[in-house]
């Protein structure tokens, strides 16, 4: 005898099961039962949550401190502009450019600049009275010392609290947090750099756009076409760092920098160590 395949809705005399309509009803009534709940518990926890917002409420608003996203209480989006490699002889230049538009940047000046020109003292204490960000970028900007071997990481921060000494002393007293890293900090950091920075303290940052101002041949046109191309490319980030360095064509091509980036919506901030933003190419959230 062929053996009985099973059938769930037949029983073993091949007829159809038949389904009781109570049962139905029964699991009907209880399903609905168990929405009608569900919702109403929500309902209540909802109720709860909000009584104990509205109880922490003083505190909430005590803490609430103006984040650079939020800045004037509006949506709105940000561009910092970096300068490294100075002061140089265009420093001055630069700063009137910025200071003409009342716009503040972030200036990445290196040890051996400030020692070789007379002039660095001077535009160092204008960047400070002025508001502009003095930003460190190493003393030597050597990249076998500061990178290519075992005690990089020291030597990078060694090089790091020398300059902020040094900047501290030229401008009365200002403290340099920030550094940007010679070449960058992608491909060059270990370890060990990230942990003595966090010992001194002093974040890093790199950039979302390199102008390519640096580049032999660059024009003002070259560097526009550039910067437009990274901005479509990293779909216009809420917070994007632009990096110059303190060329003729830097002078040259600022307004027509800060015309692009007005039209587009962005407000110009300086570097702020109380609003830290996160940038670098190391890929580390500590620094
Ligand atoms: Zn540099």
């Amino acid at each position: 005898m062929a053996r009985q395949q099973y059938y769930p809705n037949y029983n073993r005399y091949g007829r159809r099961r038949r389904i009781n309509p109570k049962g139905y009803m029964t699991f009907i009534i209880i399903a609905f039962l168990g929405l009608v709940g569900g919702f109403i518990f929500n309902i209540f926890y909802q109720v709860h949550q909000l009584s104990v917002l509205t109880e922490n409420q003083t505190e909430l608003e005590f803490q609430e401190i103006p984040t650079v996203d939020r800045w004037h209480n509006k949506e709105a989006k940000f561009v910092y502009l970096t300068f490294d490699d100075g002061p140089s002889k265009n420093a001055t230049k630069i700063l009137d450019v910025l200071d003409s538009y009342d716009i503040k940047g972030t200036f990445f000046v290196l040890g051996s600049s400030i020692e070789g020109y007379s002039e660095a003292k001077d535009i160092l204490k204008r960047m400070a009275d002025t508001g502009h960000y003095i930003g460190m970028h190493s003393m030597s900007h050597d990249y076998a010392y500061l990178y290519d071997t075992e005690k990089g990481g020291e030597n990078f921060v060694g090089e790091l609290l020398e300059e902020q000494n040094l900047i501290k002393d030229i401008t009365g007293g200002f403290i340099s947090q920030l550094c940007r890293a010679p070449y960058g900090s992608g491909g060059t950091f270990t370890p060990a750099h990230i942990e003595s920075l966090k010992e001194a303290g002093i974040k890093c940052w790199d950039w979302d756009v390199d102008s390519l101002d640096w580049e032999r041949g660059a024009t003002v046109d070259s560097i526009m076409k550039n910067i437009e191309y990274c901005m479509n490319l990293w779909n216009y980030p809420r917070n994007t760092i632009v990096l110059f360095h303190e060329k003729d064509v830097t002078i040259e091509v600022l307004p027509r920098v800060i015309e692009y980036y007005t039209e587009l919506g962005y407000e110009f901030l300086p570097y702020n160590p109380e609003h830290h933003l996160v940038k670098n190419l190391y890929g580390s959230d500590e620094i």
